[in-house]
């Protein structure tokens, strides 16, 4: 087999500029043209992975199949490319430097002075070749988080300048992504930023082959003529991406421009067959041609920030896609609302999201919301702590447990309907966190199986916390229905309120597994379902 190809993706004068989806939409033509791609993202920041983060910084922590807390962007991979990712898919600085230290405190250097270059930069190479190692792939694209003139970005810059020397012509193409503004005083497109951006790129060493500009109006040809001829970039390598309407319009667009074909050029491969688009042109037509609308409250404490949630939001879109309606999320803040006001929300809701999350704030509001849901029988969707919460608001409410509580929120409570596991207890400080696929027995007589038309579903986890066990029978015989558990450890995977028309809650979280072609059952049925009631009402 030939060997692994890299393509680098940069960006430059600011950031958000959507390097994620160009890149994303890249892979996914590069895919349909018959190769092998996958995708990888390295962020310039000194923690070690994203786990630690708070929501409002980088938005969500996406979770892979091997338990690693990673970059939302490896989210947008997954979705586009109906592939899956691993640890090995997000490197960030601090997992570079950790590894590096490790090495000198084994004395692996040989008593070196241990430096950036070449040291720093040498762990860089390493990591971006590990997904090449084994030719499993044809092509990798490698996403450098930041922007080109950030300190912090200088040692991959310069890990891809060695790398373009060292592997040689044809083996890897350099995107550039900037941006064109539309001055309008001047009533011009200004290419000024793209010239310094990619000038500062150049001064680095590497010189770009592939010029991707953003811009809210198309590029004439002299635009394009005048930064090809300005960053020593080909006329026909300046790539246009316009504004669009959804992210899901990007693949169309660059394959519009030829980005694709763009790159395959540089890298010596065939152009191959023209991308089977078919079904994501069939997923856009009916996203963009909504029979009616679906109204779904999402109950969470981070929802100023939409990207917090956006595994979730982008799960829900799939699946009121796939029933043709086009979705409206109401994002219903737990924390600051008075519980009347929540109230509100659900009852102009077809449905309720209880999200996930972490810690005491904006509990009791996704416990009002839960009990509302659960006693109007609106569909109620509870995801990890809207599992935990769902069971608490039933120890309250129906067993006539007041007391019920998680001992994450109270650790002294004495009716612990949520806890660690014993062998967790010793073991306080991290990697106490369940993670990543797990696999879940379900119960052939409940409403998930019917759902998934399977007794065994892999799902992943992201969670500290457990559904204590004593606590069963108590639930079961009051209507709350343990619907699946861990295969392994028979732990409680699934609640289900049976008196209810769609009352699930999962311990896992569904929402990383959802792709545009792919879309997750769960929330394609709980959007079915929502809507069918919407108009029994
Ligand atoms: N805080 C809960 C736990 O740690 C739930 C976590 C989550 O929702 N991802 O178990």
């Amino acid at each position: 087999m030939a060997k692994t190809k890299y393509i680098f993706v940069t960006g430059g004068v600011t950031s958000s500029l959507g390097k994620g989806i160009v890149s994303a939409s890249l892979a996914k033509l590069l895919q349909e043209r018959g190769y092998k791609v996958t995708i990888q993202k390295l962020d310039p920041y000194i923690n070690i992975d994203p786990g630690t983060l708070n929501p409002y910084e980088h938005g969500e922590c996406f979770v892979t199949d091997d338990g690693a807390e990673t970059d939302l962007d490896l989210g947008h991979y997954e979705r586009f490319l109906n592939i899956r990712t691993s640890q090995n898919n997000n490197v960030t600085t601090g997992r570079i430097y950790q590894t590096v230290i490790e090495k000198e405190r084994k004395g692996e250097y040989l008593g070196k002075t241990v430096q950036v270059i070449p040291h720093i930069t040498d762990e860089i190479k390493r990591r971006i070749q590990i997904l090449g190692n084994n030719n499993e792939y044809d092509i990798i694209i490698t996403e450098i988080g930041g922007t080109i003139g950030d300190i912090e970005s200088l040692p991959y810059v310069e890990a891809v300048r060695q790398l373009n020397w060292e592997l040689g012509d044809g083996s890897m193409a350099i995107i550039h992504l900037t941006l064109v503004p539309y001055l309008a005083a001047a009533g011009e497109l200004k290419t000024k930023p793209t010239q310094h951006s990619v000038k500062m790129l150049m001064e680095s060493g590497v010189q770009p082959d592939i010029l991707v500009c953003r811009t809210d109006r198309h590029l004439t040809k002299e635009v394009r003529k005048k930064i090809a001829l300005f960053t020593n970039v080909r006329p026909e390598n300046v790539i246009e991406s316009i504004d669009a309407e959804t992210i899901y319009d990007v693949p169309l667009l660059m394959l519009q421009e030829e980005l694709d074909k763009a790159v395959l050029k540089k890298l010596n491969l065939p152009i191959g067959n023209e991308p089977k688009m078919d079904a994501w042109i069939d997923f856009l037509n009916k996203f963009k041609n909504p029979k009616d609308t679906i109204k779904i409250a999402l109950v969470g404490k981070y929802v100023e920030l939409h990207d917090a949630y956006k595994s979730i939001h982008e799960s829900l879109i799939h699946g009121a896609t796939y029933n043709h309606l086009k979705l409206e999320l109401d994002w219903v803040h737990s924390e600051k609302l008075s519980d009347d006001e929540i109230i509100e929300h659900i009852k102009k809701s077809d449905g309720v999201i209880i999200a996930p999350g972490f810690g005491s704030r904006g509990v009791e509001g996704k416990i009002t919301a839960l009990k509302y849901a659960r006693e109007n029988k609106i569909p109620l969707f509870g995801i990890c702590f809207g599992m935990q919460l769902a069971a608490i608001e039933f120890a309250r409410n129906v067993l006539g447990l007041k007391g019920a509580n998680s001992t994450e929120l109270n650790p002294h409570t004495k009716i612990p309907v949520i806890s660690l596991l014993e062998d967790q207890k010793l073991n306080l400080l991290g990697g106490t966190m369940r993670l990543g696929n797990q696999t879940c027995r379900l119960e052939k007589d409940s409403h998930t199986y019917k759902i998934y038309k399977n007794d065994t579903i892999n799902e992943r986890h992201r969670h500290r916390y457990e559904f204590n066990s004593n606590f069963e029978k108590k639930f079961e015989k009051n209507g709350m229905k343990i619907a699946g558990r861990d295969i392994k450890t028979n732990l409680v995977e699934i609640l289900e309120y049976e008196d209810h028309p769609w009352f699930i809650t999962t311990q896992f979280h569904p929402e990383y597994k959802s792709t545009v072609l792919n879309p997750h059952p769960l929330f394609v049925n709980f959007i079915k379902t929502a809507y069918q009631l919407k108009n029994n009402k």
